[in-house]
């Protein structure tokens, strides 16, 4: 398959006049996504009632949709399923790893991981007590970190701020020969890259849908564990749904087969009709194909504004082989660079303290749009324009 990704663009929405570079964050809206939607609430919901649940095959849109995300990472059919935000679900892998290896009380981290992670597995070490901690240390020093204290690594594979890449495969193996576990984060590696979670043998893996896989906001996350784990691991968030035979209705919890435990409460129908309209999309994609298209314009972003901003200070890694599909800046003005190029209709994020993120998602935007975004980042920075005190006010996202 050769991706076409001007047929791509032409499936999404795009407002006219944006050139929008923060699909890392929310993804924009597929075309498809609305009637799909639509059908849902009215032919199904508004018909079918609670009938739907069979009738319309509600409850196994989790496996179903999530056998559609394992093509997508790398995994085995059978072992993802959907559900949850990816906090929850990074909390629930984290308590099913401890669980797998009960003689150790080390989670190591690193301090470029997402603060929910890292809040999550602080909360967790605190509920349980006993000693388990939670370690976090640079990211350039988690391989050399790893040793026999260590119960699991959860590692978030793209940093969201630098989009420094770790290696799956050299940690993962690292980590299994010290006896410890490993959970992948794959918040900015899903529809991002290709990632091969069977290939490296990790043993857990979570990731949201509404970033580069475009389900919109609130989209459900999914959790993937690698099979020789499916049939031992216990769910911690033992919920009704992920319960071997949830309409016995029993007093007392046995995990259903498989990924199938990992489900815990009923699943959000509507969000998962939007996803599965961004899946008919991502039908047509090679991820080899995407990643060549990712490294072409995250090559020609840096490059062009490295020409034209000299004040701009580089943060993503030259090396393709660590990098993700985003590419950031520092600058101490960056909030309000980030504002005035809004303003000049180049969408962007700012995260603290002074980084200036920009995604590139093949699937939507291209070599035009990149050049456009230079051109308009070149003018702001050439003429000062961020200086303005309209751009200066902190909005409560950033
Ligand atoms: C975006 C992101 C989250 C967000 O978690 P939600 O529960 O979906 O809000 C968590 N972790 C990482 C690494 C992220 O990039």
């Amino acid at each position: 398959m050769t991706t076409d990704f001007a047929a791509t663009k032409a499936q999404f929405h795009l407002p006219a006049g944006i050139t929008y570079l923060d699909g890392n964050s929310l993804g924009p809206l597929p075309k498809t996504a609305a009637a799909r939607v639509a059908q849902t609430v009215n032919a199904e919901w508004g018909e079918m009632l609670i009938t739907g649940w069979n009738k319309a095959g509600w409850m196994d849109q989790p496996s179903r949709i999530g056998d559609r995300i394992a093509r997508l990472i790398g995994a085995e059919p059978g072992h993802v399923v959907m559900g949850d935000t990816l906090s929850i679900k990074v909390y629930q892998a984290l308590a099913s790893c401890l669980d797998l290896n009960p003689t150790r009380r080390v989670i190591l981290s690193d301090t470029g991981n997402f603060p929910s992670d890292l809040y999550m597995a602080q909360g967790l070490c605190q509920t349980l007590g006993q000693g388990y901690t939670l370690k976090t240390v640079a990211p350039e020093d988690v391989l050399a970190t790893i040793d026999d204290t260590i119960a699991v690594t959860l590692i978030t594979e793209v940093d969201y701020r630098t989009g420094r890449k770790h290696d799956m495969a050299a940690i993962t193996a690292k980590a299994h020969a010290h006896g410890a576990l490993t959970i992948w984060d794959l918040a900015h590696s899903a529809g991002a890259l290709p990632v091969h979670l069977s290939r490296a043998r990790a043993d857990f893996a979570v990731g949201c849908t509404y970033k580069y896989l475009n389900s919109g906001p609130g989209g459900p996350a999914f959790i993937y564990i690698a099979p020789r784990h499916a049939a031992t691991t216990r769910p911690a968030l033992s919920g009704w749904l992920g319960h071997e035979s949830p309409f016995a209705f029993d007093q007392t919890y046995r995990p259903g087969a498989g990924i199938e435990r990992m489900r815990v409460g009923t699943p959000p129908i509507l969000q998962l009709a939007a996803l599965e309209a961004a899946l008919d999309i991502w039908d047509q994609v090679d991820l080899n194909d995407l990643r060549q298209q990712s490294l072409t314009l995250t090559d020609q972003f840096i490059a062009g504004v490295e020409a034209s901003c000299p004040t701009l200070r580089l943060v993503t890694p030259r090396d393709h082989a660590i990098r993700g599909s985003q590419v950031s800046f520092h600058h101490p003005e960056g909030y309000a660079i980030m504002q005035a190029l809004i303003a000049h209709g180049v969408i962007g994020d700012f995260r603290a303290p002074d980084i200036l993120r920009f995604g590139f998602t093949p699937l939507y935007i291209d070599k035009t749009d990149t050049a456009k975004a230079i051109a308009v980042l070149s003018r702001i920075m050439a003429e000062n324009l961020w200086d303005n005190p309209a751009y200066k006010t902190r909005a409560k996202v950033t």
